[in-house]
């Protein structure tokens, strides 16, 4: 059995910066943060050297499109970090603050709804490397699908953005087909024909969109794009399927302030070791939501930031 010689502070202290011990040795894992699990050639190239150079030469990726390198030496992690840096590349994705956001391929699929990569690289920029410093709670995780397929599962995530197109349906132009085509297009089973006229579930209809274009007769030309919002999801030890806004937001910018919002409140509301899915179910979805829709949080934002609050967080990993 090896002896370890590394102290708990060190420890500790590494792992702030994404370095995770590798039980039962001095070594540890680099946790390199891929932004929306988009990385190009070049970097990949960098970090299989750098895997070689400092560490066991094995790459692995972690279920949040992190990438780990395994064994690196201790006193290696310093070179290691200045060595990914020249492709870009950070440590980190540990503790009680905003994580790494995950995201999927919606930009290229075919399903794609919204261009995922692209909204979620705006993400990591503003709440994972701009909220880097804000002590929450907990870990506090983001993610990002592009419809409602739900393949990177957004409603099991502190907060999901899912990409939405909302039918525009023009009853005037609907013919009440004996066989719509509309009907026959839905996935979910939320269109039928009643009484010689196309009606849509709202309360079925997960705006796929699959149906725009779909109606011979032009009574669904064109949907608008929008983002549905899902806030208190978990899995892990305790798991929560979290519940969406009653809102979809047809604005971009409006979307990524309730984000800002949800993390302030959390902040502010929360009670340090608890995660979001609890803090939610403590104040009232209703109340939450309602605090979500409104401009109050992000006004007294400097005022929350700057509170002295979870000195300590919950996060464990
Ligand atoms: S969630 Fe939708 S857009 Fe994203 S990968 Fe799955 S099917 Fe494609
Ligand atoms: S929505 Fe189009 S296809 Fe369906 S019943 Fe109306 S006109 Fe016919
Ligand atoms: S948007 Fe999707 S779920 Fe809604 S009616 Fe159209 S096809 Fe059906």
């Amino acid at each position: 059995m090896a002896t370890l010689t590394i102290s708990k502070d060190e420890e500790k202290r590494v792992k702030a910066l994404g370095f995770l011990s590798n039980k039962g040795t001095d070594n540890f894992s680099g946790r390199i943060i891929t932004v929306n699990g988009k990385i190009t050639a070049e970097q990949q190239r960098v970090i299989a050297e750098a895997a070689e150079k400092f560490g066991n030469g094995v790459v692995t990726f972690t279920t949040r499109l992190t990438i780990e390198v395994q064994g690196i030496p201790f006193d290696k992690i310093e070179e290691f970090r200045a060595y990914i840096a020249k492709a870009g590349l950070e440590t980190g994705g540990t503790g009680s603050v905003v994580r790494p956001v995950v995201s999927c391929k919606g930009t290229t699929c075919q399903y794609g709804l919204l261009d995922s990569f692209a909204i979620s690289e705006e993400i990591h920029e503003r709440f994972y490397k701009g909220y880097h410093t804000v002590k929450l709670p907990h870990k506090f995780k983001i993610a990002v699908g592009g419809c409602p397929n739900n393949c990177v599962k957004p409603d099991l995530n502190d907060i999901g953005i899912i990409g939405q197109l909302i039918p525009n349906f023009d009853e005037d132009e609907c013919n009440g087909c004996k066989k719509c085509s509309v009907e026959q297009v839905c996935p979910m089973g939320a269109a039928k024909v009643v009484d010689g006229v196309l009606e849509i579930n709202k309360d079925i209809c997960n705006n796929c969109g699959r149906c725009v274009g779909s109606c011979h007769f032009d009574a669904i030309e064109n949907g608008t794009p929008g983002y549905k919002i899902y806030i208190g999801g978990r899995w892990g030890k305790k798991i929560a399927q979290g519940r969406a806004l009653s809102k979809v937001f047809t604005d971009k910018e409006e979307a990524l302030n309730v984000i800002e919002k949800a993390i302030l409140l959390f902040r502010e509301q929360g009670i340090t070791g608890e995660r979001f899915a609890k803090t939610i179910e403590r104040l009232g979805f209703e109340n939450v939501e309602k605090q979500l829709l409104a401009d109050d949080l992000l006004e007294r934002k400097q005022q929350i930031l700057d509170a002295q609050l979870h000195l300590t967080g919950g996060a464990t990993c």
